[in-house]
Formats: C-alpha cells, sequence, structure tokens
C-alpha cells in the first residue's frame, strides 16, 4: 500500500530535517520525502497535512500497562489505545505486572497481546531481577531474544550498589540499558510527597530530594565503573538533573527522562489532598521545576515520557497516606509538553527530539526519524489545536489524573503506525479525505 502524507511541515531532528515536505510510505516504511510541488507517486492514497507539522512517531518509553494481572486498571490493548489517542506511535511496557516481566514467556505475552490490539507498539521492558525483589538477577539474555529493549526494576529499585554493578555488568554484555527508578528507600522512609515546606505545614511524611539525588549519583558512578547504558527514569530534582549533566560530560553512557507531570505542577497542589497528586518520584518544589526546565532546555534531558500509571478509582479514593503512587499520562503528555513551546522554554524541533530520541536511548535504529525505510510511524501535530482533557472520554481504563478539565494549546491530532491510520482528532476527519477517496475507488 502506498501513502503521501502531503503539504505538512516536516520535523525530524534526527536527520536535520525543518521543511516543507511531503511524506512518501510504502509498505508500512518510509520511502522518502519529497518537494510540495512534486508529482505524486502513482496510486498513493493521501493525506492532506496541510497547516500540520509531520513529526516521526512519538514514543513514550515509560508507561505501566497492568496486564497480565491487574487488568481493572488498565489492558495492554486499552493502554495502546490511549496511546495513540496522546499521539504515541510507540511506548514502552514497564515489568512490575503480576507475574512480573522477568521472563521470556511474559515479554513474548506482552508483545502478542500489543500485536493482536493492533494500535501503538509496545516494546516491553524486562525486570532487572527476578520478580523484582533485588536479590537474584533475571535471565536478561532470554528476554532480549523474546523482546525486550531494556531492563528495570522500576518502583521497586534495586536496593544496593553491589547488586546495580552486577545488574550493569550483566546486562551490557546483551547491550541492554538498564533503566533506574532512583530512590533510596531508606532515605524516603515511606514518605507520600516531597520533603519541604508543604509536607510540614500539611503533616504529611516527606521524601527528601536527596532520596532520589543519592542514587541518581551512585548509578552514574556505575555507570562510569562498568561502561553499561544507563538510563536515569522520571528525574524531579536539581540535584539528579545536575549528576547526568556531569556524568554526560564526562562521556559516560548515561541518559535520563523528565514526566510532565513534574514540570507541570509543584507540591503545593498537595494541599487538596487530591490523591491524584500523589506520585512516586513525587511532585517537588519550584526550584526543582526549574533545575527541570533548565535540562529540558539544555539537551541534558534526553527525553520525555509519562509514568502512565493507571489505578481504579477505589483505590485513589482512599485516604492521601493510603492511596497508590501514579496517574495516567499518555492522552495529556503531548499537550502539556507544548505549553513548554508556548511558554518559549523550547522550540518545536526539540519538542519533537524529546518525544523521538528514547529510539536512540533503546537502540530502535529504524524508528525516531523519517530517514528511508524507518518505520512508517509519523505523528501529525496542530501546534494552535485548542483542547479540553474529559477524562471520561480517555481510551485509558482509569481516570486518575490531575489533569482532568484542563485546557490545552497544542495536540497531536493524528497517529500513524506503520503506515496505518490509528488515531484521527475528530476535528481533523478532513485530512483523510483523500485516502478515503483512493480507496473507494479501488
Ligand atoms: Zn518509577
Ligand atoms: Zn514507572
Amino acid at each position: 500500500m502506498r501513502l503521501l502524507i502531503k503539504n505538512g511541515y516536516v520535523v525530524d531532528p534526527a536527520q536535520g530535517i525543518n521543511s516543507g515536505k511531503s511524506v512518501f510510505v510504502e509498505d508500512g516504511r518510509v520511502v522518502g520525502l519529497m518537494g510540495h510541488g512534486d508529482e505524486p507517486p502513482e496510486g498513493a492514497e493521501v493525506i492532506d497535512a496541510t497547516g500540520l507539522i509531520v513529526a516521526p512517531g512519538f514514543i513514550d518509553m515509560h508507561v505501566h500497562l497492568r496486564e497480565p494481572g491487574q487488568e481493572y486498571k488498565e489492558t495492554i490493548a486499552t493502554g495502546a489505545a490511549s496511546a495513540v489517542a496522546g499521539g504515541f506511535t510507540s511506548i514502552c511496557a514497564m515489568p512490575n505486572t503480576q507475574p512480573v516481566n522477568d521472563n521470556a514467556a511474559v515479554t513474548r505475552f506482552v508483545i502478542e497481546q500489543a500485536e493482536r490490539a493492533g494500535f501503538a507498539n509496545v516494546f516491553p521492558i524486562g525486570a532487572i531481577t527476578k520478580s523484582s525483589e533485588g536479590s537474584e538477577l533475571a535471565e536478561m539474555g532470554e528476554m532480549k531474544d523474546a523482546g525486550i529493549v531494556a531492563v528495570s526494576d522500576d518502583g521497586r529499585p534495586v536496593p544496593t550498589a553491589g547488586m546495580m554493578r552486577r545488574a550493569m555488568e550483566y546486562a551490557n554484555g546483551f547491550d541492554l540499558p538498564v533503566i533506574d527508578h532512583c530512590e533510596d528507600k531508606s532515605l524516603a522512609r515511606g514518605g507520600v510527597m516531597h520533603e519541604g515546606h508543604w509536607s510540614l505545614v500539611l503533616g504529611m511524611r516527606g521524601m527528601p530530594a536527596a532520596a532520589e539525588e543519592v542514587d541518581a549519583n551512585r548509578n552514574c558512578q556505575l555507570a562510569g565503573l562498568t561502561g553499561a547504558r544507563v538510563h536515569l527514569a522520571h528525574l524531579s530534582t536539581r540535584g539528579a538533573i545536575e549528576a547526568v549533566r556531569r556524568a554526560k560530560e564526562t562521556g559516560l553512557r548515561v541518559t535520563c527522562e523528565v514526566a510532565p507531570h513534574h514540570w507541570t505542577l509543584m507540591d503545593d497542589a498537595v494541599q487538596d489532598y487530591d490523591t491524584n497528586t500523589k506520585m512516586s518520584p513525587p511532585l517537588r518544589s519550584r526550584e526543582h521545576v526549574d533545575a527541570l526546565l533548565e535540562g529540558l532546555r539544555d539537551g541534558t534531558v534526553d527525553a520525555i515520557a509519562t509514568d502512565h500509571a493507571p489505578h481504579h478509582s477505589d483505590e485513589k479514593a482512599l485516604e492521601y497516606d493510603q492511596a497508590p503512587f501514579g496517574m495516567v499520562g499518555l492522552e495529556t503528555a503531548v499537550g502539556l509538553s507544548f505549553d513548554l513551546v508556548h511558554g518559549g522554554i523550547i522550540d518545536l524541533e526539540r519538542l519533537v527530539s524529546l518525544w523521538t530520541s528514547a529510539a536512540k536511548v533503546l537502540g530502535l535504529s529504524n524508528r525516531g526519524h523519517l530517514g528511508e525505510n524507518a518505520h512508517a510511524d509519523l505523528t501529525l501535530l496542530d501546534p494552535e489545536c485548542a483542547w479540553t482533557f474529559d477524562p471520561f472520554q480517555s481510551k485509558s481504563r482509569s481516570r486518575n489524573t490531575p489533569f482532568a478539565g484542563r485546557q490545552f494549546k497544542g495536540a497531536a491530532v493524528a497517529t500513524i503506525v506503520g503506515g496505518r491510520v490509528v488515531f484521527l482528532h475528530p476535528d481533523y476527519s478532513r485530512i483523510t479525505a483523500g485516502q478515503k477517496r483512493a480507496a473507494s475507488a479501488r
């Protein structure tokens, strides 16, 4: 099948392209870019991207799908549907399911369920240790053969430096990046929010920034010791960003991600006791948010990722102390990241880079760009699209978000996976008129 995404403005930072082009796709792969005036390829269906930004498909490298084990919160199919509705063509599934993805059978199950659903590409992340219990390394090689793209014990971070060193050495042998949720549990001590002014005022147990920073520094030092690829998840503090900046300066293979809620909200949001503001790492104070924005701006931060963490409303209806950590994020993340562009923090090219360079972090060489023979995964953006988020219209099975009713400017309006339109914003149905016409003419 031939498809021409015509008359859009292509932003492809990996190739340094920032200009009006059409994208020609055949059989799920990119054939090449064409000028707007060029003769369209024969028999191609047409998507009219006039006035839209055409970007390589956005990748969210940090997502919790709850299958297997907690399908009442999210399934692989509902999570993948939510992903494409949010503009993502690929997502990575964290391994803290029930059972934990610590073996090839679970890895294969996740991939098969995702293929059956047919929305976003789903790349599983395997556990570092068996059952993520921190004591015995998982069979990384077998999981890699089955399709994992990284290893992580997200949520139950590897407790000791000695174990993390062995994990990095082992993962490095399979050229797998090690993703760590940086949290020293002996410092976090069961805290439920950021330790600072607001935790004192509200009388809640706090998690100090140091709990993240001690672990982030540990991991950077171990990256130096082992030479492994190390990726620090959802960084939320100034000291952690600084640790990554230093590690990069010394040439270590350290990368990091930041989540939209961490720069959009601060710990003062907890004062209403809305459990949708409870996440780990927690919402922080101004100085930390400023450091995240600086890292997003200056290139220290490699990727934005949602840490999409669905929970049932009954669980989030518990008292703040008792409620689980996390929020859904797939359908608000691109809108929140447009705030950075409209606010003058980053430009559009950097925005696309932050949502696509996970391909580089994970070694997915045929994704994250629109070069010849890349997978035909594309995200079409309208930076001016004004919209309001209604969680009850969400494709996710869960509704735990602090952004219900929030107004946004900028959206992903079409999501194309493998040359197939898998999501189209209802106000933009005009863009596929050429596709439908071509299809009905056959
Ligand atoms: Zn985490
Ligand atoms: Zn997570």
